[in-house]
């Protein structure tokens, strides 16, 4: 059995790890000269680290699983990180109890009706019968109109942009969930998150260490532009390069390019490709002289700034990553089409730089070694209303061809985590397939990652 993994993003290198473990024969076929997708790293000069930011939670079981099988659990490091927020022009912590209790923009009743809403929220088992509300109305019904006017709808524009007014109550339950899944279940509930020493480059090298060790070939400058089904139910796999025969191919690449490439999809399936929709994200990481805050994540709530939060990635990561230079990211959720992703790169500065301004007005430009603009058009599928009945289904009516893509992750912010178990979910369906291939598809046994995307409908 020769399986194709179009796509050489995490989902992509995991899933080749796993197969390859399972003895199955796996070519990545990539279409960037480099590997990681979103995942991947950027030379920052004295160092290199990932091009955007990420955190690993205390709960991403698959993921630290797959951390653990390369054998890098001895490189994970944990910090209990400080959450900021910046309201009416003031930066205020946000990391305990008390800071919660002295938070001055919302008054006592705010900060009670809040405080009773997120326990709420967080007791929720199944945040499916959320999916037919809206975001917005529900929160304003949860945690009344000010609480929504002061902090969820601007927190909703930091996650999902212009696209907030669409976002259905069950993304803002996946996402407090998630958040509250890493506190200190222990002693003082505060928030710990971790990382692997060297970023996500460490993962990715080691993957692919792992895999080619493994007889696994990676294809990288292969952007695959054509599947063509053949008569012995596999499929012809075509780049501008080559032409690759495969028995499987699991395709992990966005929906459009995928539609693209294999207009033999059913109707229904291509229409809800194309319903999902992604937002877009542009960056801006600063390689800074100095410190900005004490806080991970700054959220923000006024709502003309134009970037929709501030990452200081050294809060997080020890100097030595980094060179002892504070690294911060500027990051902007917006639509695929947002005049930015066209914008010169010194327009764009200029609009980040006065705003940054307005949060740290000490900062000075000599303090900024150096700035590196990052742009992806699509990156996080939309969770709109009954957003399950819109996720397609791992296995497409193409014979040989399953789809792994973020668009599967059912209501949450994007995260490795859940593309780990959606990969393995794969790889599982492929190895079980192949060993009986009159059995029924296998939704994955009773682990942890069962409850990812349908296998099919
Ligand atoms: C700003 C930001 C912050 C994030 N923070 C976190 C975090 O804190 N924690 C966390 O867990 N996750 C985080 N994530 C999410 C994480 O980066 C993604 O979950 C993950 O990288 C998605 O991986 P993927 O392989 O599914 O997709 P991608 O990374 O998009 O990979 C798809 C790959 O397919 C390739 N490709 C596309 N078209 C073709 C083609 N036609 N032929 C061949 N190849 C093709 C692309 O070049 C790419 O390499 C963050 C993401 C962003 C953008």
């Amino acid at each position: 059995m020769r399986v194709g993994i179009i796509g050489g993003g995490i989902t992509g290198l995991t899933a080749a790890f796993y197969l390859q473990r399972a003895g199955v024969q796996t070519t990545i076929l990539e279409g960037r000269p480099e590997l990681g997708g979103l995942s991947s790293y950027f030379n920052f000069g004295p160092f290199s680290w990932d091009k955007f930011y990420h955190c690993i939670l205390t709960s991403d079981t698959p993921l630290l699983q797959l951390v653990d099988d390369l054998g890098l659990t001895p490189e994970l490091r944990w910090t209990e990180t400080k959450v900021g927020f910046y309201s009416d022009q003031k930066l205020y912590s946000m990391s305990s109890s008390l800071d919660f209790l002295m938070f001055p923009p919302l008054s006592v009743w705010q900060k009670m009706r809040l405080g009773a809403g997120i326990l709420y929220t967080s007791r929720i088992q199944d945040g499916r019968p959320l999916e037919k509300f809206l975001a917005s109305d529900w929160l304003k019904k949860i945690f009344g109109e000010k609480n929504y006017a002061k902090m969820w709808g601007p927190l909703l524009k930091c996650k999902l942009g212009a696209c907030r007014e669409e976002a259905s109550a069950a993304f803002i339950w996946a996402t407090i969930a998630r958040l509250y899944s890493t506190r200190d279940k222990n002693s003082s509930q505060k928030e710990r998150l971790g990382y692997v020493r060297g970023g996500y480059r460490t993962v990715c090298l080691k993957l692919v260490e792992e895999i080619e060790r493994m007889g696994g070939t990676i294809l990288k400058n292969m952007p695959v532009e054509q599947l063509i089904s053949t008569a012995d139910g596999g499929l012809d796999v075509i780049s501008q390069k080559q032409c690759l025969h495969f028995d499987r191919v699991i395709a992990t690449i966005p929906s459009r390019p995928l539609l693209q490439a294999a207009p033999q999809l059913s109707p229904a399936t291509a229409r809800k490709l194309t319903e999902i929709k992604y937002l877009g994200i542009v960056c801006y990481a600063l390689v800074l002289k100095r410190k900005l805050s004490p806080y991970y994540v700054t959220n923000l709530t006024d709502e003309d700034l134009p970037f929709t939060g501030i990452i200081e990635m050294s809060n997080l990561i020890s100097g030595e990553e980094t060179a002892g230079r504070h690294l911060v990211y500027l990051p902007k959720y917006t639509a695929p089409n947002d005049p930015l992703f066209a914008a010169g790169e010194e327009e764009i500065w200029q609009l980040f730089w006065k705003n940054l301004k307005r949060v740290f007005p000490d900062l000075d430009p000599s303090e900024i070694e150096q700035k590196y603009l990052f742009r992806e058009r699509f990156v996080q599928p939309v969770p709109v209303l009954h957003y399950s009945d819109l996720v397609p289904e791992m296995q497409t009516n193409v014979p040989g061809l399953l789809l792994a893509n973020t668009t599967q992750i059912i209501n949450s912010t994007l995260n490795n985590n859940a593309m780990v178990k959606i990969a393995r979910q794969a790889v599982t369906h492929i190895v079980e397939s192949s060993s009986n291939p009159s059995a029924p598809s296998p939704v994955v046994a009773g682990d942890e990652i069962s409850d990812a995307v349908p296998v099919t409908q």
